[in-house]
């Protein structure tokens, strides 16, 4: 059987994630491509990290003062520069995609800058950050994922990780969740990196509702690569069997990007 990671991080170089191990190399996930159990990778950087030149401030800082990631842009300029050099050398576009993971701040605005998307495969929209108490984190959460959901993102990324923090997540949310991300036309996602006690019910309730799924690594370190054991498990825990289940596949947004100029 043969899968595909969907969302995927690198460390090496000029770090378009900080948070991955730096031998996490895009040569890593070339060589699982022969002959293992993977079929395709996207490379889903972390949109704030092309922005600031560390993570400090993200994502806590940055959601309430959209404005830092915005701050050095002589940085971003050759970052992104950097940026989609490496996605004209290592994205084939049939077995690595090129993508970025992205959130929303506070008001709305997107950690990336509009005339990425073109050259990008596979757009993960995430919450990395719930803002104010915690009893208060559901309407939080239901208010980020309308602001996320609103930009065309492709899948939703590890969708409960940061509400679960704050304890159970029912029934209704999964459910309410499922339906925003239906009606936008968005996948969600199974992650694998920290994974959520409710993922084979989340799989479950999203192919009877019709949301497409992604399964994702998320992976940082080498060692995540062997982690398509975690996929099967929740495949199996589910009940449904991988011919029931509608994967995401990429779609290029636009066959033929124009040179971005600055
Ligand atoms: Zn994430
Ligand atoms: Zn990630």
């Amino acid at each position: 059987m043969q899968w595909n990671s969907w969302h995927n991080h690198t460390g090496d170089g000029p770090r378009f994630s900080y948070c991955a191990d730096a031998a996490l190399t895009p040569e890593v996930y070339r060589r699982a491509l022969r002959g293992g159990p993977w079929h395709a990778f996207a490379l889903t950087e972390h949109a704030f990290a092309i922005a600031l030149p560390d993570d400090a401030p993200w994502p806590f800082q940055w959601y309430d003062q959209p404005e830092r990631l915005w701050a050095h842009r002589a940085f971003r300029e050759d970052k992104t520069a950097q940026f989609l050099d490496r996605l004209g050398k290592v994205c084939d576009g049939s077995r690595i995609f090129g993508g970025l993971e992205v959130e929303v701040a506070r008001d709305g605005s997107l950690s990336m800058e509009a005339p990425l998307w073109p050259y990008l495969d596979v757009v993960i929209g995430s919450i990395h950050h719930l803002p104010g108490p915690q009893p208060k984190w559901p309407d939080a959460f239901f208010a980020q994922l309308d602001m996320l959901l609103r930009h065309p993102i492709d899948i939703l990324g590890h969708p409960f990780r940061e509400l679960s923090h704050a304890g159970p997540v029912p029934d209704e949310v999964l459910d309410e969740t499922l339906y925003r991300v239906r009606e936008a036309g968005v996948a969600v996602e199974i992650n694998a990196h920290m994974p959520f006690a409710r993922d084979a019910d989340v799989l479950a309730r999203a192919v009877r509702l019709g949301v497409p799924i992604a399964f994702g690594l998320d992976a940082h370190h080498r060692d995540d690569l062997a982690r398509h054991s975690y996929f099967a498990q929740i495949v199996a825990d589910s009940g449904l069997a991988l011919n029931d289940i509608r994967q995401f596949r990429p779609v290029r947004k636009a066959p033929k990007p124009r040179p971005l100029v600055r």
